[in-house]
């Protein structure tokens, strides 16, 4: 260790840091016992779950995909050889689910409600704990919990839900209303204390480290604050004088001689960035001034983003151009928005993002709560905040409902003809062996690039349109400190750093709930958010989240610490900060295959990006399949937590179908 490190405190003992330390673990062959499962320190590797003190939320080190989840995934996407034979275990359900996501357990959730308390159903997903995306951070420090969402960060325009999607959340119990009553005084615990959002400019990008505070609103057209920000930071001149140009109110037109719609046509097809240097004009700086602007919501730097959909998000250089808005109505019904190609009137009204402590977590216990109520104790929304999930209880031999975790499943074959079969057999690999159960109906609601490795008897032109999008790369990452006096002391909370490891360093947005109490004072811990988009600016979409995710597997724990604490050490040191004394425990939460492909003017068919036409991918993709029907966000083309719900509404409607017609069948004496 050098001395550079020990002032960071890479010698720190950090909460379970040495865990699996971010070492990716090599599978040599499908009958082995994978090592990782020995780092639990459990007897019994086929059932980790079983151990009294099995609680994955409290893991730290690299989470989201973690290690022992995805290699059996990528053995089977390099066609190695599958050597050993499945052990069937006798096991015959209604309904099998692959993937315990938000869209694996609606769809048990539906069919249950269907099916009735007696239908057999078994939800089997590959991550040691349930939730997909929808992942729950937990830290223990001086005998408090604080908790953070490892993913789904929040439910975003709740009025915009479906019917099913709402409806689902309050049978739930979840009540937004009552929700906003209870956390309304944590609303003012930032602002009392003046903090206000910043920006982190770093040496290697712009020449020197300076946190700049006082970000005015981003948008065009919000012209206060923005000569005395520009004045403090290190932006070349000629970039101030730009930045301050673009947010004017007074905006040359850039296209002039051209209607709305013809401006718009061209928008369509250039990037945000692409438009700032060739159309606006603007210094090399000012494009890293904004290039990770659209990463949260897009998980792609500007380069990838659609002038227009900057355009349409009230991004700065448009004032001039006279652009019809969008109308209200356009793509009102997309589950969770559509973000740059919605009415932004409408997208606003759509309520405020309800977010829990663990943020859609929530959501993902309080379903298993339905299922299972036994391994999630209590009874409200606010009460399981703070339940301890028994995870024993998930998979009981003499439950109708089983939840199967480390689980990943390699295989779903009808047993005969798709057409007339009356059972899918699929196959899954726990623990190193190869299990084999029996399914009336199967629901993917895992990713659609897994289906056609896990179904290779569907037609080839359904393989081809679920493999069409990539999933988008992301990382989230939790960092819990001992007390944030250093972002009261830099009078800081929400720091975007364009040019840093992460692109953004935020305090938690503060929720007291139930018996959780937030960090309302600087002296208290509090948990971090940060986030990091791997991408590969200037490349095309597809290979951008490509090379992302193969660089998000190959870095280690010990690089994503040691910027962490670099960077933490390098923004927050004026105030105090001390990464080496300050740190006391990191959850990295990568995300290889994240978001959904949303559908975008510049990679893909402009209808596709700007309707809803059913020559999409998302679309050709989820047809019902034999006993097989399809669920999950991507199956919609939206990477939406309602997205899921109402997919997985629309699977367990065709898989009551089929049943419907089994038993008319089966009545009218009919052979099928
Ligand atoms: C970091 C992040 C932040 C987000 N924030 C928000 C937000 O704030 N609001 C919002 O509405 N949406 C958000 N989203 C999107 C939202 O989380 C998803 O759209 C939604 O949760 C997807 O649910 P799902 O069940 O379809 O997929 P997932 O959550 O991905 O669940 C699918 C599950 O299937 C498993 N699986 C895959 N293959 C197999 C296999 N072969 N065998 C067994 N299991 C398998 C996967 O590992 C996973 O656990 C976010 C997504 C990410 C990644």
């Amino acid at each position: 260790m050098n001395a550079r490190d020990r002032v960071l405190g890479m010698d720190r003992a950090i909460t379970r840091r040495d865990f699996l330390n971010g070492a990716a673990v090599a599978l040599t062959g499908a009958a082995i016992a994978p090592p990782w499962l020995s780092a639990f320190g459990v007897e019994n590797q086929q059932n980790p779950e079983q151990a009294a003190d099995y609680y994955p939320p409290l893991r730290t080190g690299l989470r989201g995909s973690h290690p022992g989840s995805f290699e059996v995934g990528h053995q089977l996407r390099d066609r190695r050889a599958w050597s050993q034979a499945a052990e069937d275990t006798g096991e015959v359900y209604d309904l099998v689910v692959v993937g315990g996501g938000i869209s694996g357990l609606s769809a048990a959730h539906f069919f249950r409600a269907a099916a009735g308390p007696n239908a057999r159903i078994l939800v089997l997903d590959n991550h040691d704990d349930f939730g997909g995306h929808a992942k729950r951070n937990e830290f223990q420090h001086q005998g408090r919990t604080l908790l953070l969402n490892g993913g789904t960060l929040n439910i975003e325009g709740p009025s915009q839900y479906s019917p099913q999607a709402m409806g689902l959340l309050r049978t739930l119990g979840i009540d937004i209303d009552r929700f906003e009553r209870e956390i309304a005084p944590d609303h003012d615990v930032y602002a009392a204390l003046k903090l206000r959002n910043g920006v982190w400019f770093n040496k290697e990008r712009f020449g020197s480290d300076r946190l700049v505070v006082g970000s005015p609103g981003g948008g065009g057209g919000q012209t206060g604050g923005w000569a005395e920000f520009l004045a403090r930071t290190p932006l070349a001149r000629e970039a101030q004088q730009d930045i301050a140009r673009l947010v004017s109110k007074e905006q040359p037109d850039y296209m002039p001689g051209l209607t709305s719609d013809e401006k718009k046509q061209k928008l369509l097809h250039i990037s945000y960035q692409d438009f700032l240097v060739k159309v606006a004009r603007v210094h090399p700086d000012v494009v890293w001034f904004y290039q990770t602007r659209s990463d949260g919501l897009f998980l792609m730097h500007i380069d990838m983003l659609p002038a227009f959909y900057a355009w349409n998000m009230n991004y700065p250089g448009f004032q001039g151009m006279k652009l019809e808005p969008t109308p209200p109505d356009a793509l009102f019904y997309e589950p969770g928005g559509a973000h740059g190609r919605e009415n932004q009137a409408r997208a606003s009204a759509a309520g405020r993002a309800i977010h829990f402590p663990d943020g859609n977590a929530t959501i993902a216990r309080l379903l298993v709560r339905s299922l299972l109520p036994a391994a999630v104790p209590g009874r409200t929304q606010e009460d399981v905040v703070t339940s301890r999930v028994n995870y024993a209880l998930l998979d009981q031999p003499g439950s109708t409902t089983r939840i199967r975790l480390n689980s990943i499943v390699v295989n779903a074959a009808h047993v005969g003809d798709p057409g007339g079969a009356k059972e899918v057999a699929v196959t899954y690999v726990k623990g190193g062996k190869t299990y084999r159960v029996r399914g009336g109906s199967v629901v993917m609601a895992c990713w659609n690039f897994m289906i056609p490795y896990l179904c290779p008897e569907m037609p080839e032109p359904q393989k081809e349109a679920l493999a069409y999008g990539i999933k988008a790369p992301i990382v989230y990452t939790s960092v819990l400190i001992r007390n944030w006096t250093a972002f009261a002391a830099l009078g800081v909370q929400n720091i975007s750093a364009p040019g840093g490891y992460h692109s953004d360093v935020q305090l938690p947005e503060p929720v007291s709930i139930g018996e959780y109490r937030t960090s309302r004072t600087p002296q208290e811990p509090t948990v971090l958010h940060l986030v990091k988009t791997p991408c590969a600016p200037g490349k095309p979409r597809k290979e951008q989240h490509r090379l992302g995710r193969e660089e998000l597997l190959r870095t280690t724990f010990e690089t994503f610490e040691r910027e962490i604490r670099s960077q933490l050490g390098r923004t927050l040191s004026d105030g105090g900060f001390d990464p080496a004394r300050d740190i006391e425990a990191i959850t990295v939460n990568r995300w290889p295959h994240g978001y959904t492909y949303n559908y975008n003017t510049l990679a893909d068919p402009v209808e596709w990006a700007l309707g809803t036409p059913d020559d999409r991918a998302c679309v050709v993709g989820r047809r019902q399949f034999g006993r097989i029907t399809i669920a999950n966000a991507d199956a919609a083309g939206s990477s939406h937590t309602d997205a899921a719900i109402d997919m997985a509404y629309r699977a367990i409607a065709e898989v009551i179908q089929l049943r419907t017609s089994d038993y008319v069948s089966r009545i009218a004496g009919k052979k099928s």
